[in-house]
């Protein structure tokens, strides 16, 4: 198998590295990117609001997909594409590591 060879190759980081979760800068959804986008409006990753990231005059962060979840411990104070704090991208990620690697 391709993948196999692949992850002899290289170490287990690159090969993490390597696969990335698509998101959308128009709704911020995830597996699509903007182009595929089916909603009608702009979300925007800074502070959820119905507009495009460059017209956002808000200085409070807001995650949407942070909202989304029914965790409500989790902290949605960031950008939505700051992936180093955003918890709902991370779970996705997981999710699709898992689902990609796991796979022989
Ligand atoms: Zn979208
Ligand atoms: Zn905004
Ligand atoms: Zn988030």
């Amino acid at each position: 198998m391709k993948a196999g060879k692949l992850l002899r190759g290289l170490n287990y980081c690159s090969v993490y590295d390597a696969i990335e979760l698509r998101r959308c800068f128009k709704c911020c959804g995830l597996h699509h990117y903007s182009d595929k986008c089916s909603s009608e409006v702009h979300v925007c990753p800074k502070c959820s609001d119905n507009h495009p990231a460059k017209d956002c005059n808000s200085s409070e962060l807001k995650c949407t997909l942070c909202c989304g979840l029914k965790d409500t411990n989790i902290d949605t104070g960031h950008a939505a594409w700051d992936l180093s704090k955003c918890t709902a991208y991370k779970n996705a990620h997981d999710k699709f590591k898992s689902l990609i690697l796991g796979t022989k």
